[in-house]
This record gives structure tokens, sequence and C-alpha cells, in this order.
């Protein structure tokens, strides 16, 4: 049994077109709804890891300023994402979806605690929050899957060199959505 789990990260209003606003990130909406269309319908949870910020935290003030304050329209889930009531929420301070998050107990509670072995990775950046959050999920021994169109970055070379790294690093398998949902049966 490979239980699967469908991490959505940061497809927030201020990453889309607000204050960090990335361009490249239009194209993947639609191949997200997909896949979380897809999930849903195969009875595989949807996780919406959000950055929800004090304006305080080291990573705004020190990096990149304002964005994704919690409570904020920026830090809402862009409305085409929109979440379900039967998806999850995980709120985050940095770029790891696993850094001091529920996100770990969360995953192995799923599947009547069997727990989830594969996480797929979609959303934004790449070779940000998607790298590093790929990295919690390898130090914590769950396999990868990357919507290689269902995640961007600021620059095409920063997507394709992040995508790079994700396979040669945390073995992440690299696959469109539609071979991913294909596999969902
Ligand atoms: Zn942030």
């Amino acid at each position: 049994m490979n239980n699967k789990a469908v991490l959505i990260i940061d497809m927030l209003n201020d990453f889309v077109t607000g204050d960090l606003k990335c361009e490249r990130a239009k194209h993947i909406i639609p191949n997200l709804k997909k896949l979380i269309e897809a999930a849903r319908k195969h009875n595989i949870s949807a996780v919406y890891c959000n950055d929800a910020h004090y304006p305080e935290d080291f990573e705004v003030v020190e990096k990149w300023g304002k964005h994704a304050v919690k409570g904020t329209k920026g830090a809402e889930v862009i409305p085409e994402l929109k979440p379900s009531e039967k998806d999850y929420i995980v709120e985050k301070r940095t770029y790891s979806c696993f850094y001091e998050t529920g996100l770990d107990p969360l995953l192995r509670s799923l599947y009547k605690g069997e727990g989830v072995k594969t996480v797929i990775l979609g959303g934004l950046h790449t070779n940000i929050c998607v790298r590093h959050t790929a990295a919690g999920a390898f130090f914590r021994g769950y396999k990868i899957l990357i919507a290689k169109d269902g995640v961007e970055a600021f620059t095409k070379e920063d997507h394709e060199q992040g995508l790079k790294y994700l396979e040669s690093v945390y073995n992440a398998k690299i696959k469109t959505v539609d071979e991913i949902i294909k596999e969902f049966g």
C-alpha cells in the first residue's frame, strides 16, 4: 500500500498576485486544480501548507519583506484553489512545511493510522519552499513525487535547477500532473 497525500505549498494571494507576485505561477493553477480534484475523488488527502507570518518573523524582516501575514487577504489560498472542508490546512512560518508545524503527525495519522508513505508536492517555489519541504520529507522517510507542471519559481533557471536538485538529492520522482493522476487508479 502506497498511501499518498498531495501537499499544496504557498498557493496564496501574496505569492501569486500580491507582495511576492510570481508571473510564472499562473500557468500551474489549472494543473493544480486538476490534481487536487482528482485526489479528492480518490480519497487522497489534500493538505494546504500555507505561510502564515507574524510581521516580526525573521524571514519577513531579514529576507523577503512583508508577505502572507497571518489573518490578511494575502495569506489566503487563491480563490481558484479554495480548500474544501475535507482538506487539511497546515500553517508554517518559514520555507519547510515540516519545520515546527503539525504536518508530520498529521501525515502519520492518516489512512487509519497507517500513515502517508508518499508526498506529492505542488505549489511555490520549486527551489525554495518545495525544496525545503522535500528535505523535511526525505529526513522523515517519505517518498517524494513532484508535480513538475504543478510547481514553479521566479525564473525558468530557478525552476529547472530546483527540479534537478530534488531529483538528485532527495530521490524525488518528477512527473506531470496527468501521469500522477493516472497512478491514482
Ligand atoms: Zn514566508
